[in-house]
């Protein structure tokens, strides 16, 4: 499968409003600089495999064509509705299916089908946090950006793929198993597996494009980036739609998704935000930014996307080890830009106060991941660091009073957050007091009772 030509036009570099801003005040656009961090070689499969993609012509997502319902685990949606239907994990007649809601938002007007996943390990927040926010009022009420009266194409949205996993705050299936080495999965083998076979079948088969969304694992924070493999092409384009600076190229491990799915020619890309167990705005900002951005340059929903000032293409990140153990006081968090030889981490030892170790930075770079734990061992990763040469300038011109890189669409407003029409309710009764363990009491409570009282030891 082949991202469509309008993919392939609208991320290009230039020349998309043109056409768009027919008829209005034509428009200069600005050119985003493409900085290339990645080895000749590698470069050059990527030149070659962008030349021999055919941009594919979609005659069914043209916006005159015939346009019906779409089906999802034998329901029916129609175009310009929106539905949640749960898709079990598990194909079983005893015992739990694991129903996992998948929300569909079948738009108007012809498309390709786009899935976003959220959740693929289970204590990975931000993805879910992200997807809640898209299926929220501020996106897909009337006249929002993601109505499905006025979207064109398929959108579904899965906050949570591995539920039971979220359940038990736990990265992995209740076997232990990581989904994500799992695919294409099998639907007579382990659990973990039998689940990827039913993901695999319902939510990756037939998508023409899909966006996995990550964290760092336990202990660690990624700075909002983007894994792609470039020399799959419509990946690559997909990866650009998302209108970010900081694009990994990787070929990621056997039995991943986005591995697995390129190999079917499926595009897809992995966003990485923030850490485990852990909610940061920036990561969830920037993700729902990617995703409208994507949307929009595949003119699935109305609107330009929100391009960055440059991209950084590039692979060769190492992970800065602890070479002693100890306590870890961390200098610098996921997305400090920089200087070889400054200081990223400081190691001490309790048992051994007086002496510290430092960790610097080997090189010009940037920080994509940092460790959040304190707690070291010697060969603990402390830093995910990506050495940039000859593009440094490019980060420092875009850095914050700390030195921290400014990812485009953080600064965005949350539109989620905007104030809509609440019903009030009122309640009779009153507040029992200042005490922790206060309560909410009826109105005809006796008011003799002790205003404070200790707090227990
Ligand atoms: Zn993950």
């Amino acid at each position: 499968m082949v991202l469509p030509s309008l993919l392939q036009r609208s991320v290009d570099d230039g020349g998309m409003l043109g056409s768009f801003m027919a008829g209005r005040k034509k428009k200069t656009v600005r050119k985003v600089r493409v900085a290339h961090e990645l080895p000749k070689r590698r470069r050059m499969a990527i030149d070659e495999a962008m030349k021999a993609h055919k941009t594919e012509d979609r005659p069914e997502w043209d916006r005159g064509s015939d346009w019906g319902d779409v089906r999802f685990y034998r329901k029916r949606i129609k175009p310009g509705t929106l539905r949640t239907i749960h898709l079990p994990l598990l194909d079983v007649s005893l015992g739990d299916s694991w129903p996992i809601p998948v929300t569909i938002i079948h738009g108007a007007r012809p498309g390709p089908c786009i899935t976003v996943l959220g959740g693929t390990h289970g204590d990975e927040l931000t993805g879910p946090s992200a997807c809640t926010h898209l299926l929220s009022n501020a996106f897909t009420d009337e006249g929002k950006p993601l109505d499905p009266k006025t979207m064109a194409g398929t959108l579904r949205i899965v906050p949570v793929v591995n539920l039971p996993g979220y359940r038990m705050k736990s990265r992995y299936f209740p076997d232990g198993r990581d989904l994500n080495r799992q695919f294409p999965g099998d639907p007579t083998g382990s659990t973990t597996r039998r689940v990827a076979a039913q993901v695999w079948n319902h939510l990756v088969e037939d998508s023409d494009g899909i966006i996995d969304l990550h964290s760092a694992a336990k202990g660690r924070k990624n700075m909002p980036q983007v894994r792609v493999d470039l020399t799959h092409t419509s990946s690559y384009l997909l990866a650009k739609s998302f209108g970010i600076e900081i694009i990994l190229d990787s070929v990621p491990p056997k039995g991943t998704l986005r591995r697995t799915a390129n190999r079917a020619d499926i595009p897809v890309i992995t966003y990485e935000g923030g850490g485990a167990d852990t909610l940061g705005d920036q990561s969830v900002k920037v993700a729902v930014h990617g995703v409208m951005n994507a949307l929009r340059s595949m003119r699935m929903v109305p609107g330009n996307p929100q391009r960055p000032r440059f991209r950084i293409m590039a692979s060769g990140s190492t992970w800065l080890r602890a070479g002693e153990g100890g306590l870890l006081d961390m200098f610098v968090q996921a997305g400090s830009v920089m200087r070889e030889g400054e200081v990223v981490a400081t190691i001490s030892d309790p048992a051994t106060p007086g002496m510290t170790v430092d960790i610097v930075a080997p090189e010009d770079g940037l920080i994509i991941g940092a460790a959040t734990n304190p707690f070291t061992a010697a060969g603990m990763p402390v830093g995910h660091f990506l050495p940039i040469s000859k593009h440094f300038g490019l980060l420092e011109e875009q850095i914050d009073e700390n030195g921290h890189f400014i990812v485009n669409g953080s600064l965005e407003e949350r539109v989620w957050r905007e104030e809509h029409e609440v019903d009030e309710v009122s309640l009779e009764g009153e507040w029992s007091g200042g005490n922790v363990d206060s309560e909410w009491v009826g109105s005809k409570s006796s008011s003799d009772e002790k205003e404070f009282e200790e707090e227990g030891a």
